[in-house]
């Protein structure tokens, strides 16, 4: 086990989504690949935004992708005292101090200050207090430096120069008792020892004044590497209106988690021009140094293919096991029937290269499962006109006497109904195919016809004949 130490640290404001997925797998997987810790803390601190339900929410979407953590799920609600002694010691040492500055005496600041062209931040009012004041309330503020330059070295992005005079001293506790962000962060990444910081770009900004406070600490930041962004097809961020963002809407919509995961980690990392990678391969390969700068575009055609590559590859048993609860949720079977997965499995194995999610695969999976299939009136139109209903109920009759119902006799049986006949083989068969699967694309005929059988197959034929 080496010493390095990372964690997903999401705020339960929301369903997991996209670029929180490819935070948590990044991290996840730079653990992996170095032995090290993935720990998965819960930043509820803002009680307004945060809810329990997205807190299972985020948990449940964490364990389909199987990104499974070693420590946590840490809560920093759970934390309090642990921040209060932290600020206690700020404020013995002198590196923060106690601000009375109310919020409509900062707001009246704040608007003075835009008239005059001046910078909004607050001018420190309170920095240079020596007694406290009694009996008004207070937040705790932290002495940000006010010269010179903080310099973050990004493992992704580099040199990054920020003038310490943009910074201000930041409320590190509110006047209500509870801490802020930037503040616990801090706390929680040195009392859980982290080693890197793996996160969004939209942290960028705030790393120099964590940086301060870890100083003021005596610690040494962690190393950061910020992710870069994640956009939709229009080069804007990735947000609703480009589809579906949160990872369990994929999970709805019949995508495999493994597919997700590999779609997910060229959200921004490559190795060469690999598009396909197992889990173990994933976890070989895995840099920091392999991230890209530039911004990743979420391309929901590419995630479709890549969701088709591994319902291919997938085990075709397991596979039919994953469209178990499609198949329910479509009503072709109901919760508890008994289904003979090994018989299910021949369907399916039919079906793989024809199906991009679980839900086009369990849409096919009908005609083989259901004792009658609604037939497509146009292909009825087409192929079930009454001169083919004679040829089909004299099939039906010799199809009723075969008793080695299987693929290879069937294609035996249609040939030679079609040359006694001297007609073309697809003009029984594309009408056999209609009546079978109610459409006219269908996996190869006499495979089907073997496994839907001989009784589902003639009491169809029969409904089609009969009109
Ligand atoms: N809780 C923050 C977020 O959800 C992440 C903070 C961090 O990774 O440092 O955006």
């Amino acid at each position: 086990m080496s010493n390095i130490r990372v964690r997903f640290a999401p705020s339960p404001t929301g369903h997991l989504h996209i670029g929180g997925a490819r935070t948590a797998l990044f991290n996840y997987l730079f653990a992996r690949h170095n032995n090290g810790i993935f720990i998965l803390r819960i930043e509820d601190t803002d009680t307004s935004r945060s809810t329990e339900e997205y807190i299972e929410a985020i948990i449940e979407g964490m364990k389909w992708l199987k990104l499974s953590w070693d420590e946590g799920p840490y809560r920093q609600t759970e934390r309090f005292d642990a921040y209060k002694s932290y600020i206690e010691k700020l404020l013995q040492e002198g590196k923060a101090y106690y601000c009375y500055c109310t919020p409509e005496e900062l707001e009246q600041r704040r608007k003075e200050a835009i008239e005059k062209g001046m910078p909004q931040k607050y001018a420190g009012r309170c920095r240079s207090l020596t007694e406290p004041v009694s009996d008004k309330p207070f937040a705790v503020r932290f002495k940000m430096p006010q010269e010179g330059t903080t310099v973050v070295t990004d493992l992704i992005r580099g040199v990054v120069e920020f003038d310490n005079s943009q910074l201000e001293d930041l409320v590190i506790m509110r006047s209500d008792g509870t801490p802020t962000y930037n503040f616990v962060v801090v706390v929680d990444d040195i009392d859980m020892k982290i080693t890197h910081v793996i996160r969004g770009d939209d942290h960028l900004n705030n790393t120099p004044k964590q940086m301060h406070i870890y100083r003021a600490f005596g610690w040494e930041p962690p190393q950061f590497a910020h992710l870069p962004m994640i956009l939709g097809s229009d080069k804007t961020r990735l947000s609703k209106r480009h589809g579906a963002t949160s990872v369990m809407a994929y999970k709805e919509t019949g995508y495999l988690p493994d597919a997700l995961v590999n779609y997910l980690v060229r959200l921004g990392w490559s190795h060469g021009d690999q598009e396909v990678f197992t889990r173990d391969e994933l976890i070989k390969y895995f840099t920091i140094e392999n991230i890209g700068k530039s911004a990743a575009v979420f391309n929901p055609e590419k995630l479709l293919w890549l969701n088709s590559q591994y319902i291919i590859n997938e085990d075709t048993k397991s596979l039919a096991e994953m469209a178990m609860p499609f198949l329910i949720k479509e009503g072709i079977i109901f919760e508890g029937q008994q289904i003979d997965i090994e018989w299910l499995s021949k369907a399916v194995n039919t079906l793989k290269e024809r199906s991009r999610t679980l839900v086009e695969l369990a849409a096919s999976l009908k005609y083989y499962i259901l004792e009658y299939v609604d037939i497509d009136p146009k292909a009825k139109e087409k192929f079930l006109k009454p001169e083919n209903l004679n040829s089909l109920s004299e099939l039906r009759e010799i199809l009723s006497g075969v008793s080695d119902f299987t693929a290879i006799e069937l294609e035996r049986v249609f040939h030679n109904f079609a040359d006694e006949r001297s007609i073309k083989l697809g003009a029984i068969a594309q009408p056999v195919r209609v009546a079978i699967t109610g459409g006219t694309a269908s996996p190869g005929l006499f495979e089907v016809l073997e496994i839907v059988g001989k009784e589902k197959i003639l009491k169809r034929l029969s409904k089609v004949i009969e009109g």
